[in-house]
């Protein structure tokens, strides 16, 4: 017995001991800040394409990131109007359209009465002579609307996680947002960065004053050189073997856009330095990706982006993709081949880093600002029923006389209609004191007649909470801004939508709130991601305050989405 109480007080003893000792860890480290962050967008990069074409990837580009990255495979947009600025805002901002206010590509300013292109800003005219937009050539339609040369990114109502980047560190790092397209690199640089985007005028990299008084040395040197010109006489040949392709057999399609002297089939020739489209068609072309990529590389070695501990940021985005998405489709030899070159483009971006700062260092971010659909032409050969709409022959007259019936007038009523938005005439409505509400149902009930509508929902529906709870519906009030929105949203059927390009007839347009139009892929990739593939469903605006709690700064200012906790140490 005594033996016994010895035991137990041995015992005791032992357990006081126990607790009395020291816990054997340390407070948690604090994670290492990446050197640089790299955001990398893939205009109208479909969720499904970099898996149709795995095995056809080489070393180091995208393959690197969906075998060492953290792989999104169910990531999509949640607003409905799935078009460039609004996308690639969102990317940039967390926020959804209705809060960031990029509501379209081009939208109708209620003050001025005039069609707005989303990164204008006649108060910071684009440096140098020549530099801004062609009307004569530009094929861009909604680049087209704009009336002025200047560019700033004014017209975003909330902080980018580039912003937040900047306070975070007390203006100490360095911002940058690169692209084709001059909404492709403003929205990502947000308000505090600096952006550079390709002048189809000029065939430079151009900026505005908004960012500079004038070109640093290093932007003049890299367009001093003309690398554009090198392209001159020569063509967009196929990377491989024409055999070899899953669209091999399908180059020449009735339904792709055949532009004067470049085709429908390979090789697409550029024509000379003189041609009038020269610089457009090396946009429609992995050439256009090959540019952005020289001068990112210039720009990350002239301002020696991440080379101290202080995180540096630079967004890269890839605008070929899109722009021959809609001229020939995603599926087609050409949408095929210019993903491998792109491939390829990214392949030697990703060493470039490597090299300069070490992928170790850098955490990159892959996304698209929309998806896209097929060509109806090549839905038709599947058996699917698809057709393209054109708005112009609808048959309105029944619908005018309806409401002239009713209201005392008709054609008035409607002031613009610049897809997906219909804006009344709200000063004729006013004028005789109609009710505002009244008029859009009732032109709704019109609209949804029409050849090719699914759907149309009035702001005031949306405005008053008027509206059933449908992903539809809901994917439109996040696209709802009350200020700069329509009156009316219009939905077209799934595989229906217009392909008049600003005169130009294209294969596909994106822009609807449909699954092949919302779904992209979401990649991390480098500085502590591991490599794993996510099937839950994540969305867009899930990025932004992801990379903020990354590196502890605040969540962008309109950033509602949820961090993605699979990429968070
Ligand atoms: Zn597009």
């Amino acid at each position: 017995m005594r033996q016994d109480r010895r035991q137990v007080l041995t015992i005791l003893a032992f357990g006081l001991a126990l607790i009395a000792m020291p816990i054997a860890s340390s407070p948690a480290a604090e994670p290492k800040l990446p050197q640089l962050i790299l955001q990398i967008t893939v205009d109208q990069l479909r969720g499904d394409l970099l898996a149709r074409y795995y095995d056809r990837l080489g070393d180091g580009g995208f393959r690197y990131l969906l075998d060492a990255g953290t792989v999104y495979s169910n990531a999509h947009h949640r607003h409905a109007n799935t078009e460039t600025i609004v996308g690639h805002t969102t990317l940039a901002t967390g926020a959804d359209p209705s809060i960031h206010g990029m509501v379209g590509n081009v939208w109708l300013d209620r003050v001025s009465g005039e069609l707005t292109y989303n990164v204008e800003d006649a108060r910071y005219p684009v440096l140098g002579e020549g530099a801004g937009v062609d009307k004569k050539t530009e094929i861009d339609p909604t680049q087209k609307t704009a009336r002025s040369d200047g560019r700033s990114p004014s017209r975003i109502l909330v902080s980018t996680f580039s912003d937040e980047l900047t306070l975070a560190q007390g203006g100490k790092s360095k911002v940058f947002g690169v692209s084709v397209k001059d909404r492709g690199a403003i929205s990502m640089a947000g308000h505090t960065g600096k952006a550079f985007w390709f002048s189809k005028k000029s065939g430079e990299f151009i900026t505005s004053s908004f960012y500079y008084d004038q070109y640093p040395e290093w932007v003049a040197d890299w367009n001093a050189g003309k690398p554009a010109d090198n392209y001159a006489g020569t063509s967009w040949n196929l990377l491989h073997d024409q055999s070899t392709y899953l669209f091999g057999k399908a180059d020449d399609r009735p339904y792709e856009t055949a532009l004067p002297g470049y085709g429908r089939t390979f090789p697409h020739p550029f024509g000379s330095r003189e041609g009038k489209y020269f610089t457009t068609l090396l946009t429609i072309s992995p050439a256009g990706d090959e540019l952005t990529l020289d001068f990112a590389k210039a720009l990350i070695q002239n301002e020696s982006l991440g080379r101290d501990d202080k995180p540096d940021y630079l967004s890269v985005s890839f605008s070929s993709t899109d722009y021959v998405g809609h001229l020939f489709g995603p599926s087609s030899l050409e949408s095929e081949d210019n993903i491998l070159h792109l491939d390829r483009t990214l392949a030697e971006l990703l060493s470039f880093v490597d090299a300069q700062v070490g992928l170790d260092k850098t955490l990159i971010v892959l996304s698209s600002d929309h998806g896209g659909p097929e060509a109806p032409g090549y839905l038709r050969e599947l058996g699917f029923e698809a057709d393209y709409i054109d708005p112009k022959t609808w048959d309105k007259a029944g619908a005018i006389e309806k409401l002239k019936k009713r209201f005392g007038i008709g054609e008035e009523l409607i002031a613009t209609y610049f897809h997906p938005y219909v804006y009344l005439n709200r000063q004729v409505i006013a004028e005789k004191g109609l009710d505002q509400a009244e008029v859009e149902d009732a032109v709704v009930d019109e609209l949804n007649r029409f050849d090719g509508v699914a759907l149309a929902v009035s702001s005031s529906a949306l405005n008053s909470g008027k509206v059933p709870d449908t992903p539809l519906v809901q994917s439109i009030l996040r696209n709802y801004n009350r200020n700069r929105s329509g009156d009316i949203y219009v939905v077209f059927q799934p595989n229906r939508f217009i392909n008049d390009f600003g005169g130009i007839t294209v294969a596909a347009t994106h822009g609807s709130p449909w699954r092949y139009d919302t779904y992209v892929p979401i990649i991390f990739a480098g500085i502590g991601i591991p490599a794993q593939r996510i099937n839950r469903m994540v969305h867009t605006v899930d990025i932004a305050p992801t990379l903020s709690l990354i590196i502890g700064a605040k969540p962008p200012t309109g950033s509602f989405g949820a961090p993605l906790n699979e990429v968070i140490r």
